[in-house]
Order: C-alpha cells, then sequence, then structure tokens
C-alpha cells in the first residue's frame, strides 16, 4: 500500500487570446474545472499505476470539497483520511494564453490548514510501503509527517523551497525535476546537482522531460532512463503520473532500472493524451506498453 499526504486543488483555468494587465478585463474564450494539487495527481497516478492508495489531507466546506473527493474515489483511492475543514477548498487559479504560456495563483485555502498527521494517520502510514509527499501543504505538517513515518519517504520538492536539514535526513529517495535540482543546489548541470544532493540522501531521481531521468544512490549506482519516444499532446502532470508509478513499482520490489522504466513508461504514456488525472495510464496499459519494448524488457 501507498499512502500519500498531501494537497487537493480545484484547478480553474481560463483560456483566453491574452491575459489582462492589472485593471483590464477580457474575454476568455472557454473555462474548465479540474480537480489536481500534486497530492491528489500522484495519489491518483499511483492507484491507476495498479497500487491501493490511501490519501491523507483536507478539502474545504465548499462545493469544490466533494468535488475533489470525488475525484480520489473514482480512481479508487481510499479518502478515510481526507478532512473537510470549514472554508474553502484550496485553488489554482490558471489563465492560459491562445501560444500555451501560462499564469497561475495558488491559494492554499484547507491545505494550509494542514497540521501533521494523526495518530490514525500515522497506523496508515506505518501499514504502508511508501509515503509520498510534495511540499504544497505547510513545511511543518510536511516535516512531521517525514518524520514520524515508519514507511520509506518518497519527496517531491515543489513547489521548491529551502529544504530543512530535518526533512532531508528522513527521505529515503528525492524525485525531483531539473529546475528543482538545479535551484536546491545552485548547480546547473544535472549530473553535479545529483552529487550534490547525494550528500543528503541516500537515493535520488532528477528528471530531464523528453530527455529522460538520472538516478543515483549512495551505494555508487548511477543509471539514465532514457524517456520513450512518443508524440506529445500534453505534458501536464508527466512529473506527477512518474513519481507514483515510480512509487508502485519500488513498492512492489522492483529495482533502480526496472522502476525507472516502469515510471518512465507510464510517463510517456500520460504525456499521449490530454488532462491531467484523466491522462494518467492504467496498470494493464503500463504493462502492455512494457511488452510493446521488448529488447528493453528481458
Ligand atoms: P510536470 O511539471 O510537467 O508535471 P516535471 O517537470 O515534474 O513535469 P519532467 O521532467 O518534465 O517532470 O517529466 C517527468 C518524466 O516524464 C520524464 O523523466 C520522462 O520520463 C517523462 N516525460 C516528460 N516529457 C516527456 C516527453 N515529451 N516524452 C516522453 N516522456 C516524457
Amino acid at each position: 500500500m501507498i499512502t500519500v499526504f498531501g494537497s487537493a486543488n480545484m484547478d480553474l483555468v481560463a483560456y483566453v487570446p491574452q491575459a489582462p494587465h492589472l485593471g483590464e478585463t477580457v474575454s476568455g474564450t472557454e473555462f474548465r474545472t479540474v480537480p489536481g494539487g500534486k497530492g491528489a495527481n500522484q495519489a491518483i497516478a499511483a492507484a491507476r499505476a495498479g497500487a491501493e492508495v490511501a490519501f491523507v489531507g483536507a478539502v474545504g466546506s465548499d462545493a469544490f470539497g466533494p468535488a475533489l473527493r470525488a475525484a480520489l474515489d473514482d480512481a479508487g483511492v481510499n479518502t478515510e483520511g481526507l478532512r473537510v475543514v470549514d472554508g474553502p477548498s484550496g485553488i489554482a487559479h490558471i489563465v492560459v494564453e491562445e501560444g500555451g504560456g501560462n499564469s497561475i495563483i495558488v491559494v492554499a485555502g484547507a491545505n494550509g490548514t494542514v497540521t501533521g498527521p494523526s495518530d490514525r494517520d500515522l497506523e496508515v502510514i506505518a501499514a504502508s510501503d511508501a509515503l509520498l509527499l510534495q511540499l504544497e501543504l505547510p513545511m511543518e505538517a510536511v516535516v512531521a509527517a517525514a518524520v514520524a513515518s515508519p514507511a520509506p519517504v518518497i519527496l517531491t520538492p515543489a513547489p521548491v523551497v529551502e529544504l530543512p536539514d530535518e526533512l532531508l535526513d528522513a527521505v529515503a529517495l528525492l524525485v525531483c525535476n531539473e529546475h528543482e535540482a538545479a535551484a536546491i543546489t545552485g548547480l546547473g548541470v544535472p549530473d553535479r546537482a545529483l552529487e550534490a544532493l547525494l550528500e543528503r540522501v541516500p537515493e535520488l531521481v532528477v528528471t530531464l522531460g523528453s530527455k529522460g531521468a538520472l538516478y543515483g544512490s549512495r551505494d555508487g549506482s548511477r543509471l539514465w532512463a532514457p524517456a520513450v519516444p512518443v508524440k506529445v499532446v500534453d505534458t501536464t502532470a508527466a512529473g506527477d503520473t512518474f513519481v507514483g508509478a515510480l512509487a508502485v513499482a519500488r513498492a512492489e520490489g522492483r529495482g533502480p532500472e526496472q522502476f525507472l522504466r516502469f515510471a518512465s513508461t507510464a510517463a510517456a504514456l500520460s504525456v499521449q493524451r490530454a488532462g491531467a488525472s484523466t491522462s494518467m495510464p492504467l496498470r494493464h496499459e503500463i504493462d502492455q506498453a512494457l511488452d510493446d519494448q521488448p529488447l528493453a524488457n528481458p
């Protein structure tokens, strides 16, 4: 089982020819509400990739709360640990311009009220093969969960902020993209950032978008997992799909080479479809895609 202790946001996405300046009103062409948040996305990715998943977090008492819970439930995620707090749910207000550029405002809402895990949450975490954490909850809550977790902690350091030693000391595996790796270490070359980060965590993956992913561990292993070449439709949530799938394969006892292939294959499937959680592949689709790569799957 995998537990995710993280955020659930409703993404409010408005499409416009050009984003308005301050004081200006423009007409949009389309509007969508899409359940998101890095925590909920990773939970859905892991559930669709075949794991039993429990989600611990909070939604508000507004209309978005039940919709966010339903998105998790529909994916088969256990939401007994999802609290309802008075006030608004977390939202991401996204303006997408015709050229594809976007601006985003995140308001934490209920996510901002989450403190450390309860005793009941800790029982669930103790029965898990991995605890997935991101940084869209208050840092004190994330640190409290990491420090108390009997299960191995997999951390996605996004949105990137300064990482306390107390947090990194409790992390088994850090998964970040190249921009986060550079921001944390001050080193723009991913291989160098990887070596620097391995002084702080025992195992690390740096994702490089269409260039694939680098892996390193303190026992001296270094691997490169190429991205699966595909026709890209929408890369939204590629990273969350990658982390969710990687956690599933790792929890099943697969070694780095295998869990990286599983994650890269899942992420490659997701970028071929539009959307966030709806683009995340199901287990049989990942297995089929792996079978279709016989040379790399002895
Ligand atoms: P996002 O913020 O868009 O969710 P991210 O920046 O966290 O993503 P990336 O490094 O862009 O993460 O992508 C994660 C993984 O997804 C990559 O390591 C790769 O395996 C896969 N991936 C991403 N983009 C592509 C692509 N264009 N083609 C194939 N695979 C891709």
